[in-house]
């Protein structure tokens, strides 16, 4: 153990050739022992070196993401005509639209600000953890607080958190392809290396930024965060929050062509004015107010503002999105293949059921609590008298890496839930925790989904003994002969056995095999060759109840046309039990069991029946990792949008495939979760029901608000049109519809606030490719864009006719053109269901931004100093009536429609 805790200890100058040194002489050097360090030294190491990160590459700072508000076409457009203004003499005008410019950029900066913010806080809550010795004992640290001289423990599946020298290994593959390029994974082996060996082949290290393929390794932490090979390779890592997306792209690149386009008509606009030989003034302003009016300059921003909102109300629901244009597409999602175990059922194992030669007993108690009698044919059993279930018993308890801590309500289980129903099983019958001790292990071959099985070698009187426990069908055709019930060695019970598994399993039990094999002394590791030539103890049926919300979660999205495939690495019969539990829709045999077809079946289909088959089947059983990819693939073929999810190094292939991968934040792999697009705070299969809900909602979302603002643009371009077509004066100046857009942009982002619709989960999946305003939307649009710039320029000219100033009429058509919108966005919080079906006071955002708005009307209508800057007038107060009523009406005809709509 450390014992320099508080010396000052300075990194050596010189880079060391750690794989020139024998282990030893790297403890020695960085000061540790093969225990680790305490805690205490720890801490002030860590205080010393710094936390374990490699820090991220600057992102550009706030001056240069201000600066490009300013540098968009538009905006330069706008500080033109504000220039030009001043040129001409209107230093008012002039000023407004500067200082309009530069809120509107404020705002946009503001917004895309607070949206990255909320992205990069959510990537800060995926903390990586390591195993690491601490004061002698493994536990469960944040990678970040690793310091040099620290022992860690990495297992297949593990993200290497720090440059390490191996002390310990067994089968240990890395793959550094990120570090060497190396698509394959490296073998890894403790011998010493020249000190000119290169990077890619220090087999007796692993860097950072690697992660582990296969097999378990122990080594020394060498060096940490920047002065890790990675982090002086990669110098910086980029890692700066990204809020783009496909969509938001799309719609930047929608913005820039609607810019382009409306340039190109108040160029178009102002030469003819010219060629007219109408005041150059006059001309000058139409094609400014047209560039103004029918920009949506907040867009862009807007939508980011909406997806970020999403993404973190998905946060909130336990769903960290780590990509994120999965957010468009997860509402799109026509397929989920979910793993069985923890992620529908609790991942609480406890066992119900043992099965020997002396019978079938039944072991009361549930969870982890180890009391409980055993019973054969309803009498309790005393173990001490029945051999063979004694010594399945002790089996268990010897190939077992879990166990039980604490006690009361403290009581909690480290390890794998599977062996830990073991430990409690074994605690029911008394054992002792001592015997174990007598039973030293040698070695062992941990468990792997690929061959199903864990085995143990132990120290006994008289040679080693060799125990294993492991799926049915891996180990029942290794069985030569079976343990009676007075301890003798008999025939192999073959065809009860397998019957007994059947029974198991239709009760929706996982089956595990216990059996053990005397070896010689002379075998001192553990081959997978030696697990063979078994002697069967018996069998043990496990309950592994589903998730109490998880059925309720299968409906849900059945009911929206969204297909449920359930794929495991457990027994067919089980799965299937399971599943008809859950609620899983399927095809059936002609008993009325869901069919389950194994990984077995599979592998003997071609890629035509295989995509047949996954169109149908609900439950595939026995699935080897690499199956899922071909499932995802023969599924996406068909045209599925694919949600898999994955825990183990193996499903990141099928997780990158995947159209959103889902990694487990509890019991996944740092590789599985690197490879995902979602990960699940909770591990639950209802909190991929309601991410796929939430998906929807944003989309909705999106849909609403762009259904809404563009018609004011639209309707805002249509009344200059038509009076400059009509040779009036206009309805509204450039300042004045910046003041529109600009207070709109935010009232409209109040739909945030909007409370998920109903139904929405009874419609089926949006087709991905589907844009997202599709032609009834579309059409929409384009009616409300005529009704603003009619109804807008109809009361400017009535007010005209009336004998009103223009500033008046223009303060009625601006006033006009606000109040319509505000009716509209009330109609537009839902696109489909009535006012009444949603609430109306179901959004208070809503109604505050409402009220705030126009509250900011009158102030801009009556008092003075805004009448001066913005060129309005008071207006007859009698006009606020008629106003409202163009508003109410537009609320209201959109109302009817959406009823008509419903009803036809
Ligand atoms: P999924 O999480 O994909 O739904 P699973 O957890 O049921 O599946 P695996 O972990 O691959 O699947 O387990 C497959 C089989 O291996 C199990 O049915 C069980 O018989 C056996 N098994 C599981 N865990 C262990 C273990 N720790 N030791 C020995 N055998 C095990």
């Amino acid at each position: 153990m450390d014992n320099h805790s508080g010396t000052k200890e300075v990194h050596p100058p010189v880079v060391v050739a750690w794989h020139a040194l024998a282990a030893e002489q790297v403890l020695q050097t960085v000061d540790s022992s093969p225990d680790g360090l305490t805690a205490a030294e720890a801490a002030v190491r860590l205080a010393r070196d710094g936390r374990n990160v490699i820090s991220a590459r600057r992102p550009p700072s706030w001056l240069r993401k201000l600066g490009g508000q300013f540098l968009q076409p538009l905006v330069l457009v706008l500080l033109g005509a504000a220039v030009l203004s001043m040129v001409l003499g209107d230093v008012v005008d002039a000023a407004v639209i500067s200082t309009v410019v530069v809120l509107n950029g404020l705002l946009g900066f503001m917004q895309e600000f607070r949206a990255e913010r909320a992205i990069a806080a959510l990537a800060g809550t995926l903390v990586t953890e390591a195993t690491v010795l601490r004061d002698g004992v493994p536990r469960r640290r944040p990678s970040a607080e690793l310091v040099r001289g620290d022992v860690v423990w990495l297992q297949s599946g593990d993200a290497v958190p720090a440059d390490m020298r191996l002390l310990e290994l067994r089968d240990c593959e890395v793959e550094e392809a990120a570090l060497t390029g190396e698509s394959l994974p490296a073998v890894k082996h403790l011998g010493l290396l020249s000190p000119e060996t290169g990077l890619g082949d220090r087999a007796n290290m692993v860097f950072a930024g690697s992660s582990v393929a296969t097999g378990v390794a122990q080594g020394v932490v060498v060096a940490t965060g920047g002065m890790t090979e990675m982090g002086r390779i990669a110098g910086l890592m980029a890692s700066t929050p990204s809020v783009e997306t496909p969509l938001t792209r799309r719609i930047a690149g929608l913005s820039g062509l609607l810019v382009r386009w409306i340039l190109g008509l108040a160029g178009l606009l102002l030469g003819i004015e010219f060629v007219r030989g109408a005041d150059l003034v006059r001309s000058f302003n139409a094609a400014v107010a047209l560039a103004v009016g029918a920009i949506p300059e907040g867009l862009p921003a807007a939508v980011t503002v909406l997806l970020a909102a999403g993404v973190s109300s998905l946060a909130r629901r336990g769903a960290l999105m780590r990509h994120l244009p999965a957010v468009e597409t997860l509402g799109s999602t026509t397929i989920i293949c979910s793993d069985k175990t923890g992620t529908l059922t609790e991942n609480q194992m406890t066992v119900t059921t043992v099965w020997t030669a002396g019978g079938t007993y039944a072991i009361e108690g549930v969870g982890l609590e180890p009391q409980g009698q055993i019973l054969l044919a309803g009498q309790p059993v005393d173990v001490s008298s029945a051999a063979a279930l004694r010594e399945l018993l002790l089996a268990g308890a010897l190939c077992n890496d879990a166990r039980l801590v604490g006690a009361g309500d403290d009581l909690a289980l480290e390890g794998d839930p599977t062996e830990g129903a073991m430990v409690v099983a074994a605690c029911k019958a008394g054992f002792d925790p001592s015997v174990l001790a007598d039973h030293p292990r040698l070695d062992e071959v941990p468990f792997a989904s690929s061959h199903m099985y864990m085995a143990t070698l132990h120290r006994v009187h008289g040679g080693h003994l060799l125990c294993v426990k492991g799926a049915s069908d891996a180990l029942l055709p290794r069985c030569v002969d079976q343990l009676r019930e007075n301890g003798s060695m008999g025939p192999l019970l073959h065809g009860e056995g397998n019957a007994v598994v059947e029974a198991l399993a239709a009760k929706g039990l996982r089956v595990l095999v216990l059996a053990r094999r005397r070896l010689p002394e002379t075998v001192e590791r553990l081959r997978h060759e030696d697990v063979t030539a078994l002697t069967l103890l018996g069998l043990v049926g496990m309950m592994d109840p589903p998730r109490p919300e998880a059925r309720s979660s299968v409906l849900e999205c059945q009911a929206a046309g969204i297909k449920i495939r359930m794929i495991t690495g457990d027994h067919a019969v089980t799965a299937s039990a399971i599943a008809s539990r859950v609620g899983l829709e399927g095809a059936r045999d002609g008993s009325g069991r869901l069919v389950a077809v194994t990984g077995t079946q599979l592998a003997a289909m071609s890629l035509d029946q295989l995509s047949r088959i996954a169109e149908d089947v609900a439950v595939f059983a026995r699935v080897a990792p690499e199956q899922k990819l071909a499932l995802v693939r023969a599924l996406q073929a068909r045209g599925h949008v694919v949600a898999m999810t994955g825990d183990g190094v193996n499903d990141a292939p099928a997780l990158k495939q995947a159209d959103i991968g889902v990694a487990m934040g509890r019991n996944g792999t740092d590789v599985a979760r690197a490879a995902a697009a979602m990960i699940l705070t909770d591990d639950r299969f209802s909190t991929i029901a309601e991410a796929v809900h939430e998906g929807r909602a944003i989309h909705a979302n999106l849909a609403k608000f762009i259904t809404w603002t563009l018609p004011t643009n639209g309707g805002e371009g249509l009344v200059l049109l038509t009076a400059v077509a009509a040779g009036a004066s206009l309805p509204v100046l450039p300042v004045q519809l910046l003041w529109i857009n600009l207070t709109t942009a935010l009232l409209g982002t109040t739909l945030i606030f909007e409370p998920r619709e109903p139904g929405m989960m009874r419609l089926p999946p949006r087709d991905p490719a589907a844009p997202i305003l599709d032609r009834p939307l579309a059409l929409r649009v384009l009616l409300v864009s005529v009704v603003v710039g009619s109804v807008a320029f109809g009361f400017f000219s009535w007010t005209k006719t009336l004998g009103y100033p223009d500033e008046v009429a223009r303060t009625v058509a601006l006033n006009t053109i606000v109040v319509v919108e505000v009716g509209y966005l009330f109609a537009c919080r839902s696109l489909i269901q009535p006012i009444w079906k949603i609430g109306l006071f179901a959004n208070p955002a809503m109604w505050a931004g409402a009220s705030a708005m126009l509250g900011l009307q009158l102030a801009l209508t009556y008092l003075p100093l805004l009448n001066k800057l913005f060129h309005t007038a008071p207006v007859p107060w009698g006009w606020w009536p008629v106003m409202t009523g163009a508003g109410l009406t537009v609320f209201l005809v959109e109302e009817i429609r959406k009823v008509r709509r419903r009803s036809s």
